[in-house]
């Protein structure tokens, strides 16, 4: 028998998601965002049930590649866009929509040989720093894409730094609207926080990731069920061995965790090296058997700990559920379980251990 861990996807969890957007955003075409192997799902487990998305967007050439492979024929955006100017040939044959960020792609697309010519997107920095034009030097970089015969239509981009924050969008919608109000073109500016929290940034494209995941992007303010989401990931495991402890004993490596009273403790057949966080400490929120309790000292590379104390039926072979859905339908949300280890669902779904088994489920 293999090792008891596994993750399971749900596709009417991804299904249900995608149409919780397409309710948010009825007049909006939806790039689903499958980045990071679909942050961490599979590109081949998510796309029978995100298909109903009119585009995939994402970043690197060989995840564009595999979902033509997959035989869609639609619209596939590269939200960094091109790395090389050899990229621009993968664009050509592969019929891929780029984001044109910063000059050098320009100049590249300017010497390119290209029958078709290219969709791209043309993205402002309007506040987040990272890619883009500024405003100021945006429509100088517009009027030059427009004049290239190797570009066809030239699409508008932004991403907001604080959609899913107190800031909100207000100041970088503005910059964006001033820059643009006179430019012809789609416009798509929305990622998940943005499509769903913010309905006055306009959108002829959004851009939802996590939400499509069934994750919130803006947990503990809300949940994911606030949101209206379902989780289409389970990480699940078993119990593979059980200890007593006496008041002083103490659990795992560095002996973090003493008992100050009589326990019991199951032993879980899932680490870090499987993508759950070494960092979540003692208390982190964990299912046994579909009850809820908690972690128990450090998290090791192959196995962790849970308080099995007030579950009496639990010993080897009894279910554990690390985030997700338990057999007998109670879920723990992976935001909890990123709370607890300082970071977000992002982190946790996209970290899944290539080493973990994937099935995809309903
Ligand atoms: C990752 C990404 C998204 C999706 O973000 P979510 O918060 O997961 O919805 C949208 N747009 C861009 C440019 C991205 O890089």
């Amino acid at each position: 028998m293999p090792r008891p861990i596994q993750a399971l996807i749900h596709s009417t969890a991804l299904t249900h998601n995608l149409q919780r957007v397409r309710q948010a955003r009825p007049d909006a075409r939806l790039w689903a965002v499958v980045k990071a192997n679909a942050y961490g799902h599979g590109i081949e487990n998510v796309f029978p049930a995100l298909r109903a998305a009119d585009g995939f967007a994402l970043l690197d050439l060989a995840e564009a590649q595999r979902i033509r492979q997959l035989g869609w024929r639609g619209p596939i955006l590269l939200l960094e866009g091109v790395f090389e100017p050899r990229d621009l040939e993968i664009c050509s044959r592969l019929n891929l929509t780029h984001a044109v960020h910063r000059d050098a792609q320009i100049d590249w697309l300017a010497s390119h040989k290209t029958t078709a010519p290219h969709h791209v997107f043309l993205k402002m920095n309007a506040g987040m720093n990272r890619l883009g034009f500024t405003p100021e030097r945006f429509r100088a970089a517009w009027a030059r894409l427009n004049s290239l015969p190797q570009v066809g239509e030239i699409g508008l981009m932004m991403h907001f730094s604080d959609a899913d924050g107190p800031r909100g969008i207000a100041d970088q919608l503005a910059t964006f609207q001033a820059t643009t109000a006179d430019l012809p073109g789609e416009r798509t500016l929305c990622n998940s926080a943005a499509s769903l929290d913010h309905p006055e940034a306009p959108s002829d494209w959004c851009r939802p990731g996590i939400v499509l995941y069934g994750a919130s992007f803006d947990y503990p303010a809300h949940t994911s069920e606030d949101w209206g989401l379902r989780p289409a990931m389970t990480l699940q495991s078993q119990i593979i061995a059980t200890q007593t402890l006496k008041p002083g004993d103490t659990v795992g490596y560095g002996s973090t965790f003493v008992a100050q009273h009589p326990m019991r403790i199951g032993v879980v057949a899932c680490g870090y090296a499987d993508g759950y966080p070494r960092i979540a400490p003692s208390g982190t929120p964990i299912l046994v058997d579909g009850i809820r309790t908690g972690t128990v000292g450090r998290i090791s590379m192959d196995m962790m700990v849970a308080d099995i104390t007030h579950i009496p039926a639990a010993q080897p072979g009894s279910s554990v559920t690390l985030w997700g859905q338990a057999p007998n339908g109670t879920l723990l949300s992976v935001d909890e379980v990123a709370l607890a280890a300082h970071t977000v669902g992002y982190e946790l779904m996209c970290a899944l251990a290539p080493r973990v088994p994937v099935h995809v489920t309903d």
